[in-house]
């Protein structure tokens, strides 16, 4: 099998032997992922000259019906779906409904976003001011849709999700969308996308998919489009780099990598609800997508008087973790998603052993139920315990992207919230604790570092949503390492796709834009 690109309204295949992806489970090869001979400009012009005006033409409710139409088609193919994500990612049957069902979840939000915007085709912000001493020359707020196309470039963990959350805004904003999911585990986005072409559902140009290195497709990016990253803050900073993004300047935004973290409060002990939900959250920390999520918990910040309860709650949990093929009846945790993440997890750990113990795992699993130990990407959920966590920096800076967290006492509420900032920008923090004092001060002092957090006591119990999963309604990302980036969040996403400009003119012809636009307040 080799994937093809879906450009200029067309499937195309690369022209060159391209690069083999596999099944993690057994490193048996799957097929080959090529976009040799793309013109990613041409793409991208197709995308915004065809697909951009046919977009603008329709109102948010049409565009939410189309969102709509994408994600019934999507769910009439899930059991398709479900079965590449185990065979390339090597997820069970949860991981890739969180990846498959949380794409046509986030389809369907947008798709009610866009009914509730209703037939217009701008956003008018509430509240006008007055800029004359009489009442005849105000300002208010207008969001139009930008000319340009949205080029998303995503990581490999999220093949589904990540690529139709961003497509989902782009498309409600009315913007074109061409998506460039990454090589390894393209085969699942690659075919979600040619069942959508085919159901018929979009306007040409669109979208567009390009499975490969995407040659082009940087440089032919210009000031109205928008390029959304996904990855490693590595790949963020030479993309950031390059000569158009820093001459053309189209709108950039980056969702990379974090050293999350979790706070324990003061006030749980062993037996307490808190206390529990905790470690039950860490251990699926460790086993959904074999800890490969951007916003899992790294770092565990416990009371020092706790540490040891925390280690031993939590290690025999994660030794009973059934780890294998997904195929087999009982396994709970799959391999990573290939050979290559397999080698940067372990060269990660041995980073981690400078400034940490580890407490269980550290290598390969002692045994696996089906699989192939040597050829699969397996490897062992791994606690380790951090001594001297303000020594340390390897803890703090190191995200190894796995089943891999590391303990980490704190003294007091400062030196808590002082821990959980040395992450230096993350994406998600969450805090288990029934001593409100201590949960609204930490919050108030950790929030700068954080893009989300998850406060969580005995009200709120297991009706939590999960510290990992991101969720349509609010903002995903998070400031410093974590990109400074922000997706999602509601109606609050589509300002990345469309231009907010201040209007001034006389009371009356601001009311006429007001009668024409949704209002909202993005
Ligand atoms: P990656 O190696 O940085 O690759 C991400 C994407 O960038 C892939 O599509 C890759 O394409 C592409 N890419 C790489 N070099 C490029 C270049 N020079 N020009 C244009 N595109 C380029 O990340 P990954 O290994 O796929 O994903 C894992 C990382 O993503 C983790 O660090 C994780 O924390 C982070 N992540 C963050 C979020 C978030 O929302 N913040 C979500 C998921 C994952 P190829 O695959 O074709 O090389």
């Amino acid at each position: 099998m080799k994937l093809e690109s879906y450009v200029e309204g067309r499937w195309h295949a690369g022209s060159g032997a391209g690069r083999p992806f596999a099944d993690p489970v057994n490193g048996e090869l799957l097929g080959h992922v090529d976009g040799t001979g793309i013109d990613g400009a041409a793409a991208l012009a197709y995308a915004r000259d065809v697909g951009g005006p046919a977009l603008r033409a329709l109102t948010f409710a049409e565009r939410g019906a189309l969102i709509r139409a994408i994600a019934d088609t999507l769910g009439a193919n899930r059991d398709a779906y479900m079965e590449i994500a185990r065979r390339n990612s090597g997820n069970t049957a949860f991981d890739a409904s969180v990846d498959i069902d949380g794409a046509i979840a986030t389809l369907k939000v947008y798709a009610r976003y866009g009914k509730e915007l209703g037939d217009t085709h701008s956003i008018m912000e509430q509240g006008t001011v007055q800029l004359a001493k009489e009442d005849v020359f105000r300002a208010g707020h207008i969001w139009t849709t930008r000319p340009g196309a949205g080029l998303h470039i995503n990581a490999f963990n999220f093949p589904a999700w990540g690529v139709w959350e961003k497509i989902a805004v782009s498309l409600l904003a009315g913007v074109p969308a061409l998506s460039k999911p990454a090589s390894a585990t393209a085969w699942l986005s690659c075919q979600m996308v040619r069942d959508v072409v085919e159901a018929g559902v979009l306007p040409n140009g669109a979208i567009s998919l390009v499975c490969g290195n995407g040659d082009g497709l940087l440089e032919g990016l210009t000031a109205f489009d928008g390029l959304a990253f996904t990855g490693s803050a590595a790949t963020a900073h030479t993309l950031r780099r390059h000569p158009n993004i820093l001459i053309a300047a189209p709108r950039f935004n980056v969702e990379a990598d974090s050293v999350n973290g979790t706070i324990l409060g003061p006030d749980a002990r062993p037996g307490d609800a808190v206390f529990d939900l905790l470690v039950r959250e860490l251990v699926s920390a460790f086993s959904v997508k074999a800890g490969q999520m951007c916003t899992n918990i790294r770092r565990i910040m416990v009371p020092a008087e706790r540490l040891k309860d925390v280690r031993e709650a939590v290690a025999a949990k994660l030794d009973n973790i059934v780890i294998g093929d997904p195929a087999v009846e009982g396994v709970r945790m799959g391999p990573l998603v290939s050979k290559s993440q397999q080698k940067s997890a372990f060269d990660g750990l041995e980073r981690l052993k400078s400034d940490a113990r580890v407490i269980t795992g550290g290598g390969l699993p002692e045994r696996i139920q089906g699989g192939d130990l040597d050829k699969g990407c397996f490897v062992a959920p791994t606690l380790l315990e951090c001594g001297d966590p303000d020594g340390a920096r390897a803890v703090h800076e190191i995200e190894v992207f796995g089943p891999v967290a590391t303990l980490i006492p704190y003294r007091d509420q400062a030196h808590a919230i002082a821990l959980a900032n040395r992450g230096g920008g993350s994406l998600a923090i969450s805090l288990f604790s029934n001593d409100a004092d201590f949960a609204a001060q930490t919050a108030v002092g950790i929030a700068p570092s954080h893009g989300r957090l998850m406060v969580v006591d005995e009200s709120v119990g297991k009706n939590h949503t999960g510290h990992q999963y991101a969720l349509a309604h609010c903002v995903h990302g998070g400031p410093g390492r974590a990109g400074d980036g922000e997706e999602l969040g509601g109606l609050r996403g589509l300002r990345f796709y469309m231009q907010r400009s201040a209007v001034q003119g006389s009371p009356a012809l601001l009311e006429r834009l007001a009668g024409n636009a949704a209002p909202a307040c993005l």
